[in-house]
């Protein structure tokens, strides 16, 4: 059986920049320094909304998209919905 927990690791030492985002994004919303907001594609607030990073330098610049959102813009593997200039 493998552990889910395993692939987590493997994935972390494959990419560290996105997950210290990934880290980052989550201390600063206990924090109360970032809000989530609701899916930028489709407005929507309830379920889960990920933390979308266009550039994993950048760990506290993020899109927020609701999952299928989300998953539609890495399957696309480029930017689909396109980027405002913030
Ligand atoms: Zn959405
Ligand atoms: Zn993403």
């Amino acid at each position: 059986m493998i552990k889910s927990e395993g692939r987590q690791a493997d994935w972390r030492r494959a990419n560290p920049e996105k997950y210290l985002a990934h880290v980052a994004v989550g201390a600063a919303l206990t924090r109360g320094e970032l809000i989530k907001g609701p899916c930028e594609v489709c407005g929507r607030t309830q379920g889960r909304i990920d933390a979308h990073h266009d550039d994993y330098s950048k760990p506290l610049e993020v899109r927020w998209l609701c999952r299928s959102h989300h998953n539609q813009l890495h399957a696309a593997g480029e930017d689909l919905f396109g980027k405002e200039a913030a």
